[in-house]
């Protein structure tokens, strides 16, 4: 089974990590992530990993990127996933190339190799709104398939250069609900299992495009049965949002579908909760806007595994990682929503909080979060580093002009490993967007901002799916 392979890929890698940054035995928890490169078959690897539950306040906030804002393990592996991208990116241009990625010499842009896939494993739930899921909703509750016929019409998610195709939304929905419409609901094969037959192949594709009914999904999915309780969320309605939580008892405590940020500790936090992120992620990639200027199009996530033992709903999921942007239009070509399988796997992270909480069970101890953020990258040098609120750890404080502490995925680093892969690349390499009036770009935000495709999408989808979400203030972005 596919999610229990991705999730004992990604245990038996943090296991064989040494002990720095890693919870107490026994006292603390903390939530494991990790991008899993899928070439087919069982070759599987762990491409980037990251652990860790907090987030600064925005007063702690680095106006030159030094500091990782936000440290929620899903974060954290995304920014490791960054420099794992940066490194083929340089490789690619070597002689013995990249086994990730190829260079088009006609468009000087890369794109990956045919069959790769890319897998998020979570050990937990993300936070925010794919967290707020009824309480019979759990593993083996199937998409019902009254409700979801009709989400359909979702390009196929390529990680990139891959022929577009047109393809029903999610394995989850389609297939349960193909099966259950012959089989007259009397298929016991739960949605999860169906799904994990299909990834990676093109059953059930089909080429038809119905975008007027795909609106049909927000309304169902955020209608909860009211006698029924739903697990939580603590992260807060971003304020400007037009819907609030009602915070009355049961199902009607949280307001669905809208932005939230994380709690930081007692401040105020800038940083958006993992939900809200990953729905980002799947309409305008994983690879942020700086990457985006060397690849054909953007990253995508195909599958989504999550641990045991954590709330399991793929309508809930579907609905706060997708269902929030179907609708956005005049994108980009290659921009906007793709399919993501969602799965979980039947074995549980040893560090999770109900694994520790069973521990202490009878001995009443408290237990509380690690505060430390583990990032593990495959590559050949700085795999790992152990960070404490948003700096490496055992590097307090910034000497001036020496050893910096920056952490190696803060943006201050990404952005010099982005000028690095730049200014090797000889001219005639480069893609167009950097080479013409490329010398009228100096900040990270100007790089970001020449991203036009990226801009652009990422524009729309704020106007129409997500008016609330400010992004962080220039004065965060000014950095050279
Ligand atoms: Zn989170």
């Amino acid at each position: 089974m596919l999610a229990d392979r991705v999730a004992e890929l990604c245990y038996s890698r943090y296991s064989q990590l040494p002990r720095q940054g890693k919870p107490r035995p026994g006292r603390e928890w903390t939530l494991l992530a990790a991008f899993v490169v899928d070439r087919g078959g069982d070759d599987l690897e762990v491409a980037a990993m990251g652990t860790g539950t907090k987030c600064i306040g925005a007063l702690q906030m680095s106006r030159t990127g030094e500091v990782l804002n936000d440290s929620h393990a899903e974060v954290i592996a995304r920014r490791g996933f960054l420099r794992y991208l940066y490194h083929h990116l340089k490789l690619v241009h070597t002689a013995a190339g990249s086994p990730l990625l190829e260079y088009d010499t006609d468009t000087r842009l890369c794109s990956f190799k045919p069959g790769i896939s890319i897998i998020l494993f979570a050990s937990h739930t993300p936070c925010g709104d794919a967290s707020i899921v009824p309480m019979t909703c759990e593993k083996s509750d199937e998409v019902e398939n009254t409700d979801t016929t009709d989400v359909s019409s979702y390009p196929e998610s390529p990680v990139g250069g891959m022929p577009r195709k047109r393809k029903l939304l999610s394995d989850t929905t389609q297939i349960d609900s193909a099966k259950k419409m012959h089989h007259n609901e009397t298929d016991s094969v739960s949605c999860v299992e169906k799904c994990e037959e299909n990834v990676g192949s093109n059953m059930g594709s089909a080429d038809i495009e119905q975008p007027d009914k795909v609106g049909s999904i927000l309304n169902v999915a955020t209608t909860t049965s009211s006698d029924v309780d739903i697990h939580r969320t603590g992260a807060k309605v971003v304020s400007g949002s037009d819907k609030q939580d009602p915070l009355s008892p049961g199902a009607r405590y949280h307001a669905v579908g809208v932005l939230r940020r994380k709690p930081g500790r007692g401040q105020a936090t800038l940083s958006f909760s993992c939900s809200d992120k990953l729905a980002r992620w799947a309409v305008v990639g994983l690879q942020g806007a700086l990457i985006s200027h060397f690849l054909t199009c953007p990253v995508r996530i195909k599958t989504l595994v999550l641990g045991a033992g954590c709330p399991f709903c793929p309508r809930a999921l579907h609905r706060a990682l997708l269902g929030r942007t179907v609708h956005v239009t005049s994108l980009p070509e290659d921009y906007g929503p793709r399919e993501i399988c969602f799965l979980q796997s039947n074995l549980e992270f040893e560090h999770s909080q109900s694994q520790i909480k069973r521990m202490v069970l009878e001995s009443g101890l408290h237990t509380w979060p690690c505060p430390a953020a583990i990032s593990w990258v495959a590559l050949p040098e700085n795999s790992l580093e152990v960070s404490i609120r948003g700096n490496r750890q055992g590097a307090t404080k910034k000497i001036a002009g020496t050893t910096p502490a920056s952490c190696w995925a803060s943006r201050a680093a990404l952005f010099a490993e982005f000028k690095k892969l730049k200014n090797t690349l000889p001219d005639e390499q480069l893609p167009s967007t950097l080479r013409d009036g490329g010398c009228l770009l100096h900040t990270y935000y100007d790089y970001k901002m020449a991203a036009k495709a990226y801009q652009g999408a990422w524009q729309n989808v704020k106007e129409q799916a997500f008016q609330a979400w400010s992004n962080a203030t220039r004065t965060f972005m000014e950095f050279e």
